[in-house]
């Protein structure tokens, strides 16, 4: 799970990392207001899940009220890789001297958190990484005895040269050591951490991402999320017992079990098609959950066929077919479906249906062939 910008610096400041001041706001009207409430110059930073927003022109700094307002009108409603702006955050802009890189990161080669820096701060470290692999400087730190005084000394000195600086660095790299275990955090990024021209060590920008598997016991860091429509029709899903991951492609897929997803898609790719959706229905599926996946393939716009791929074990077929039935009874479903049913009950399930008028088939492969068929006398 990744959090914005502005709630990273309310992190940072739950733990004592120097952040600037900054108000969110979702109008050009507040934007105002906080401008003028700050007096002097600016930074209008757009919110959204994705980094490098200041080469997409979504940070801009503002010296006057009327410029803050001017930057705000341009970037609100903006699109940044796929991301519609919907609220900007104001923040005290600081005069910088220098931009560095700090991260925190989870690394499963030497299981154990590893410490990032790098003087090429304010681009994309991705960026860094891959031209100038060398400026990024590296620490393993062993999860049991945390980040030493040592390791954080060792990382500040070969940043900065003024020791007033690097003692200001190691206290916030400790704490931000601090923030990554306390959160179960997979990712924290300052990225640009700046010397100010008031000799302060500050971040300006936050990056954070949580392990999901931890959210259970990160309330206070789940009640952060703020999921896109996408992510919000995956965790509705989940909540009725459903793995659902949307695709770009347009053949909505009903599968039981993770594997036989996986395949189904692998097999629509061979024979040349794109699918919308990873869906797995799970074992012993309930007619009602073939509802339930029927509504939610129904819901996106994309999916132009709907290929249902059922290997019986512990699912049986007859119950899909009665959940599929129960869907075509409730909703009115416009697009082409193609159902293979194989395996436990596959007969009593292909009875229930053979009223329905559906195309049914032998073989997973035919189904996929014939799915892409159906797709391409739509388009
Ligand atoms: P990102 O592009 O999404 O990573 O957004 P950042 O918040 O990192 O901002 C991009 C760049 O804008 C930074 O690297 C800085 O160069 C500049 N910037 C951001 N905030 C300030 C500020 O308060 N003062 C100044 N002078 N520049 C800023
Ligand atoms: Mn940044």
């Amino acid at each position: 799970m990744k959090i914005h910008e502005y709630q990273a610096r309310q992190l940072f400041r739950q733990y004592a990392i120097p952040v600037p001041d900054d108000v969110l706001c979702y109008t050009a009207g507040e934007v105002e207001k906080a401008a003028r409430d700050f007096n002097r110059m600016v930074v209008v930073k757009a919110q959204v899940l994705v980094g490098g927003r200041g080469k997409a022109g979504g940070v801009k700094l503002a010296k006057t009220v009327d410029e803050a307002v001017i930057a705000a009108n341009k970037i609100l409603g903006m699109d940044i890789k796929g991301f519609k702006v919907e609220k900007v955050l104001v923040a005290d802009a600081v005069e910088i001297n220098k931009e560095f890189y700090v991260g925190l990161t989870i690394d499963r080669n030497t299981k154990s958190v590893l410490f990032m820096a790098s003087t090429e701060g304010g681009v994309e470290i991705e960026e860094v990484a891959k031209e100038n692999p060398a400026a990024i400087l590296k620490i393993p730190i062993d999860t049991d005895l945390g980040m030493t005084d040592f390791q954080a000394r060792k990382i500040a000195f070969k940043l900065f040269s003024d020791i007033n600086l690097v003692k200001q660095a190691v206290e916030i790299f400790k704490k931000l050591y601090k923030l990554f275990i306390e959160n179960d955090a997979s990712l924290v990024e300052i990225n640009p951490l700046v010397i100010t021209d008031k000799n302060r060590v500050m971040a300006i920008d936050g990056k954070m991402t949580f392990d999901d598997n931890a959210l259970f016991r990160q309330i206070d860091i789940e009640a952060l999320n703020e999921p896109d429509e996408d992510e919000k029709k995956e965790i509705a899903a989940k909540d009725k017992g459903l793995t659902y991951i949307r695709l770009d492609g347009n053949i909505g897929c009903m599968v039981n079990g993770a594997g036989l997803a996986m395949a189904t898609m692998d097999v629509i790719k061979y024979f040349g098609g794109n699918p919308a959706n990873f869906l797995d229905i799970g074992g012993s599926s309930s007619p009602q959950k073939v509802v339930d996946a029927m509504n939610l393939l129904m819901s996106d716009k994309h999916v132009k066929v709907i290929m249902i791929n059922i290997f019986g074990g512990i699912t049986r077929c007859d119950d899909v077919a009665r959940g599929l039935v129960t869907a075509l009874d409730q909703m009115k479903v416009t697009i082409p479906i193609v159902i293979r049913l194989s395996g436990t009950n596959a007969e009593e399930g292909l009875r229930i249906i053979s009223d329905y008028n559906l195309p049914t088939v032998n073989s997973l492969s035919e189904a996929a062939q014939e799915a892409i068929r159906l797709c391409n006398l739509v388009n």
